[in-house]
C-alpha cells in the first residue's frame, strides 16, 4: 500500500544500507541529511514513518523529533530514533522527545522491517480522560 519513509541520517553510508533495506521491503524512500531538512521534508511529503538519526549537524535528532511531535500537523508522523549512544538515560530522553521507538547501531538489518511493521500498523495510546 505505498507506504513512505522518511531516512535522516548524516551518513551516506548509513542512508544508503537503510534505503536498500527498506525499498525492498516495498517502502517509498525519502531522504534528509540532518534533523532542520528533516522537519522541512516531513513537513511537506508527510511520510508514514520517520527513521531519525540522533547525532547530526545543523540539528540533532533529539531536536528534531521534539519539534515534529510538537506541532498538530506532523505529530502523527512515527518516529523511529536511531541511536549509537549506549548510556543508561537514552531511552528515557529518547522516549521524553515523544519518539515511537528507537534502535541501536549497529543496526539489527533482519529486525528492521519488523520493528517498523509493528510500530506503523501500532494504535495510537488511548487518551486518558
Ligand atoms: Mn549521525
Amino acid at each position: 500500500m505505498g507506504q513512505t519513509i522518511l531516512i535522516v541520517e548524516d551518513h551516506e553510508k548509513n542512508r544508503r544500507l537503510l534505503r536498500d533495506v527498506l525499498s525492498y521491503y516495498g517502502y517509498t524512500i525519502i531522504e534528509a541529511e540532518n534533523g532542520k531538512e528533516g522537519i522541512e521534508m516531513a513537513r511537506q511529503y508527510m511520510p508514514d514513518l520517520i527513521l531519525m538519526d540522533i547525532q547530526m549537524p545543523v540539528m540533532d535528532g533529539f531536536t528534531a523529533t521534539t519539534i515534529l511531535k510538537s506541532a498538530p500537523e506532523t505529530k502523527e508522523i512515527k518516529i523511529v530514533a536511531v541511536t549509537s549512544f549506549a548510556m543508561t538515560g537514552d531511552k528515557e530522553k529518547i522516549l521524553d522527545t515523544g519518539a515511537d521507538g528507537y534502535i541501536s547501531k549497529p543496526l539489527d538489518i533482519k529486525a528492521l522491517p519488523t520493528l517498523i511493521k509493528d510500530i506503523l500498523f501500532r494504535e495510537p495510546a488511548p487518551v486518558s480522560v
